[in-house]
């Protein structure tokens, strides 16, 4: 019989936290700090969601998602998790883009890009010093309509080498385009710029290993290969609305097994959360039309190279935006066919505490899951290989002799993200814009459930995953201490 993962948990929690990507950990963390009885469940074999890694052959470690955030992640580390974890953070120095409209090495933050548009570009500084002014006023509550598009326009009408400047580094971040909002552009390029571009060092396996660290010692029970069927709601005669009553879970080991809760934090995309787990009948009708109209993210392909140990490559930079795309457009970069890339250059750096110098290579691309999807097994392998291909083709041209050191190949798809995630439609990136509204308003429609995870491209990517993990884990607590005290729990009595 099949090891049960679910053993020895408990009949009833304050709190399921459902999915263990880095809003699912925080949620749980604070949670736990505040003093709740948690237990988190993860339906893979690992805890990290896409902040995740994996093992091949000769010692191969590959990062998925471990490119580059902004400097914000050392406080919320430091204020969230633990020093030791903050004190890991450490600065990329040299972000690359080539491209046939230019060919730059940078730190990427705001003193070196005014440099840029000033000297290569020749862009008069105050036409810079006004666009960036611009941006830190730029607010979520502004009612600002305009696209990214729309605001490159304003502020550099014609020069579309400044905007494949300004656009493509944030398309890769989180899969936003030209035609999203601007604020959201705004926001998180404005992250990026106050002080460049950072990662964890030691690799995603020891922070995350940090973290549950941190989670047992704050009592949280955490568990893995634990996949959650089923939000269970009823009528809560208090507010006329539904609240949550508990979750089905199974842990691999046969039967599934029911957990009472009074919070469900849900780590899962916000539609799998809303129209799979909590189902269509707990929600208003005009919620659910919102929610049906919420569109996701793109998705991502990768290749991960594996560089033969004992061998040494140059240093090329650590991100090498590349394109072989005459301008930027948002089509081309997304498109099945694309030729921008980004190289994500891991030297033996990332992981000092290793005993043995090691190098691998991540290219990272845009895809869309409606390319992937439908392809027979024949023509995903055969898709797989073309990229691969490709990747190592594009290498060459930075580090000529870079087949004969290359020792592992491997491609990860949208298929791959969606097999390991779940994510509806593979996406990487969480939602569109109008997804933060529905995630915020979820607890408006059954009292006690949550949403914490990547939504409406500001709470995305490492650090907007981890605040959006701490305002709603402090949304929970409120909620949990007033069921403590009795009381009817705000978010359900404002409900319409
Ligand atoms: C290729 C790629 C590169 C990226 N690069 C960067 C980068 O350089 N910098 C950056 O800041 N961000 C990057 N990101 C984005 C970043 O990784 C994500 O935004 C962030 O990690 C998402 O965290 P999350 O909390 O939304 O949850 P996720 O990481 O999406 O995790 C959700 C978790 O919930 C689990 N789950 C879902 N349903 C269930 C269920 N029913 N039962 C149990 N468990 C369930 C899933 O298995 C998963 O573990 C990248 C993403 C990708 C795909």
């Amino acid at each position: 019989m099949a090891k049960d993962w679910l053993e020895g948990v408990d009949g009833a929690y304050d709190a399921v936290v459902i999915g263990s990507g880095l809003g699912g950990l925080t949620s749980a963390n604070v949670l736990g700090k505040m003093g709740h009885r948690v237990l988190l469940l993860e339906h893979h074999y690992q805890f990290g969601g896409l902040a995740t890694w994996f093992k091949r052959p000769r010692r191969h470690i590959f990062d998925i998602s471990l490119h580059g955030f902004p400097v914000g992640m050392i406080k919320s580390c430091r204020k969230y998790w633990t020093k030791e974890i903050a004190d890991s953070i450490v600065q990329l120095q040299s972000i690359r883009f080539i491209n046939p409209q230019f060919d730059i090495d940078t730190t990427f933050d705001r003193k070196d890009f005014t440099r840029l548009f000033i000297e290569d570009f020749k862009v008069p500084r105050e036409k810079v010093e006004g666009f960036f002014e611009h941006l830190r006023q730029m607010n979520y509550y502004d009612r600002d309509n305009r696209t990214t598009k729309e605001m490159f326009e304003e502020f550099f009408p014609g020069r579309n080498d400044v905007h494949r400047l300004l656009m493509e580094p944030i398309a890769y971040a989180n899969g936003s385009t030209w035609n999203d909002p601007a604020i959201t552009y705004g926001i998180v390029f404005s992250n990026f710029m106050s002080k460049g571009v950072y990662i964890y060092q030691g690799g995603t396996d020891q922070l995350v290993s940090r973290m549950t660290d941190e989670l047992q010692k704050n009592g949280v029970e955490i568990r893995r290969n634990c996949l959650v069927e089923k939000v269970y709601t009823e009528d809560d005669p208090l507010t006329g609305k539904k609240r949550i009553t508990g979750i089905r879970a199974n842990g691999r080991g046969g039967e599934s097994r029911d957990i009472a809760c009074k919070a469900v934090i849900s780590n899962a995309n916000i539609k799998n959360t809303i129209f799979e787990l909590a189902g269509r009948d707990a929600f208003q009708p005009d919620y659910l039309a919102e929610a049906d109209a919420v569109r996701v993210n793109t998705s991502s392909c990768q290749v991960y190279l594996g560089i033969k140990q004992g061998e040494t490559i140059p240093n090329i930079g650590d991100l090498v935006f590349t394109s072989e795309a005459k301008e930027f457009s948002s089509e081309e970069v997304t498109s099945f066919n694309t030729t921008s890339r980004t190289f994500s250059v891991y030297y033996p750096e990332t992981r000092p505490q290793n005993a043995t110098k090691r190098y691998a290579i991540v290219a990272s691309l845009n895809a869309q899951w409606k390319d992937w999807q439908d392809l027979s097994d024949a023509d995903y392998e055969a898709a797989k290989k073309r990229i691969t291909t490709q990747a190592v083709d594009g290498l060459e041209k930075f580090i000529p002799d870079i087949r004969q050191k290359i020792d592992w190949e491997e491609a990860a798809t949208p298929r791959t993200v969606n097999h390991y995630t779940r994510h509806f439609d593979g996406t990487s990136f969480g939602t569109k814009f109008e997804g933060l509204k529905v995630s915020m308003e979820l607890p408006e429609q059954v009292s006690g459930l949550y949403h914490a995870g990547s939504v409406g491209i500001i709470m995305s990517g490492w650090l907007g995953t981890i605040n959006y993990g701490v305002i709603v884990a402090s949304k929970a607590d409120s909620f949990l201490a007033a069921a403590k005290r009795g009381e009817v729990p705000q978010d359900a009595s404002s409900a319409k």
